[in-house]
């Protein structure tokens, strides 16, 4: 069902579509085939919501998310299951992303309260300045499918705290997880109109009336770098404002210091992360060559003990991969890459026994010998496969690194703290772990540069991206 103008109801033509178990092909249920009226009408139902919203107090504002936080933990399990039936990430992960979506709420409740303007000393004796900061109007969420609960309250969450209202387009391959995070805020007390949602299974036309629709005034996209670039294109038509948190071609740099064994561990449980589907998983390993043997061993063998399977199995690391196309993309980079020189150390195939032939497994993946030339060394992977390239001098290695239209999220592994910090302020991403494996937390900036993306989503930035700044210039 859509979710207009605090009402549940079909779309305007009456059909729905299905929602599926990519481990298993099942239906699992079926969600309402939202139409650009739709939309139009989500939109306008924002419009009207908008002034009494903005109206409210910050502490009122924040008491609805703060309430929506504790329902979202206490449905924790709940939403954890059908995320991994609906999206097929392992149970743990789909915990750890509630987890992380409902941070998204408490955090933005409470930059809610700090939405500080300034007051800026005058040139002019009998003059000052004041800024305020002012909800920029109804804003649009265009969310994927691989984080599909925290993609929502890391937009919802902080349209609200800033006095926005918002319209919601999910994912198609996700609209039961969206559904499921909107009753949540239709629970907690979110007036009618303030958070709308349109499920459909035709992101193309519906998106286009939000793209067009005038009373827009701000789009958050997570997605693909195409699409996003096709959205802002659009946006512009209207001077809308956009943050686009878009593709990643990470860098994991293992520098010859390093522990080996710690390194590739990281990487093998980076690698894994959500089935390799995450924008921030790394798809450039770069190891030095001193260490490159002892490295590419443990890898493999800890990439070739992921379990497969289900991911309600609480032992399964691997789940399926969304569609048919992501399981193409990694038969097609396997065998651009072997054609090429490549060895593949494990995996480099669709995985079938055991009865995961109904779903699409693909076996965890290491290739070596890698080189320029290959298209997994250029384009972005979205599967649990890794390649490791080796280097020889550091140098080298961040030239390698920056050498992609992508900035989003780079990794190095060594105990020195001066290459460490020297490496990470030479690379071109907006996110860096530095011994780590996740520099995220809804605390922190989120977001990355060049063709990965615009804003940051999380952390003070947050807020601000739903915030207009308005000076008053007073005479005295
Ligand atoms: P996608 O770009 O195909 O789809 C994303 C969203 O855009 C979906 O809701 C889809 O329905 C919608 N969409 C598609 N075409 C549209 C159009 N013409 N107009 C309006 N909306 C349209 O991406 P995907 O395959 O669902 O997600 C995977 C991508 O997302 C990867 O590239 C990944 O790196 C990226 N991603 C980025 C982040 C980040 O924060 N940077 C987080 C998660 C995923």
């Amino acid at each position: 069902m859509l979710f207009i103008g605090g009402e549940w109801s079909e779309s305007s033509t009456g059909a729905f579509f299905d929602s599926t178990d990519p481990a298993t092909g099942e239906v699992l249920g079926q969600a309402a085939d939202g139409t650009p009226q739709d939309m139009k009408r989500a939109i306008a139902a924002a419009q009207e919501a908008f002034p009494a919203w903005a109206a409210k107090t910050a502490y009122e504002r924040a008491a609805i998310l703060m309430k929506a936080y504790a329902l979202m933990n206490a449905k924790r399990d709940e939403l954890a299951t059908l995320m991994t039936k609906e999206q097929g990430k392992p149970i743990r992960m789909a915990r750890t992303e509630v987890g992380y979506a409902a941070d998204f709420l408490s955090w933005f409740a409470e930059e809610a309260k700090r939405v500080y303007g300034q007051t800026i000393p005058s040139s002019r004796a009998n003059h000052r300045f004041m800024v305020l900061q002012q909800p920029v109007g109804v804003a649009a969420a265009i969310t994927p499918w691989n984080y599909p609960i925290s993609m929502l309250t890391r937009k919802i969450g902080p349209a609200l705290a800033a006095g926005c209202t918002i319209v919601v387009k999910p994912a198609e391959q996700t609209p039961l997880c969206a559904i499921a995070t909107i009753k949540i805020l239709e629970e907690a007390g979110v007036p009618a109109g303030v958070v709308n949602l349109v499920t459909t299974n035709d992101p193309v036309n519906v998106g286009e009336e939000i793209l067009t629709n005038p009373a827009v005034r701000k789009i958050s996209f997570t997605g693909s770098t195409e699409v996003g670039k096709l959205i802002a294109s659009k946006a512009a038509a209207t001077m809308k404002r956009v943050s686009m948190e878009l593709g990643g071609h990470a860098p994991f740099i293992v520098f010859a210091d390093a522990d080996p064994v710690n390194a590739a561990k990281g990487a093998a449980a980076l690698k894994s992360l959500n089935t390799g589907q995450a924008c921030i998983s790394q798809n450039r390993l770069f190891v030095h060559k001193s260490i490159a043997a002892e490295f590419t061993k443990v890898l493999t063998e800890r990439m070739a003990s992921f379990p497969a399977g289900h991911g309600l199995d609480d032992k399964v690391t691997v789940g399926p991969l969304i569609d048919q196309q992501a399981l193409d993309k990694m038969q097609r980079q396997v065998d651009d890459a072997v054609a090429k020189g490549a060895t593949v150390t494990t995996g480099g195939k669709r995985l079938t026994e055991n009865g995961l032939d109904k779903g699409l497994f693909w076996a965890p993946t290491v290739i070596t010998n890698v080189t320029e030339d290959m298209l997994i060394y250029r384009e972005e992977t979205f599967g649990p496969m890794v390649p490791v390239i080796e280097f020889d001098d550091d140098d080298d290695v961040v030239a390698m690194a920056n050498d992609t239209a992508y900035g989003l999220a780079a990794y190095v592994y060594t105990p020195d703290l001066s290459r460490a910090w020297k490496t990470a302020e030479a690379l071109q991403f907006g996110m860096i772990g530095v011994n780590d494996i996740n520099p995220t937390s809804a605390a922190v900036p989120f977001g990355g540069i060049k063709e990965s993306g615009l804003g940051r989503e999380g952390a003070r930035e947050g807020i601000m991206e739903y915030l207009d700044s308005k000076v008053l210039g007073i005479s005295l």
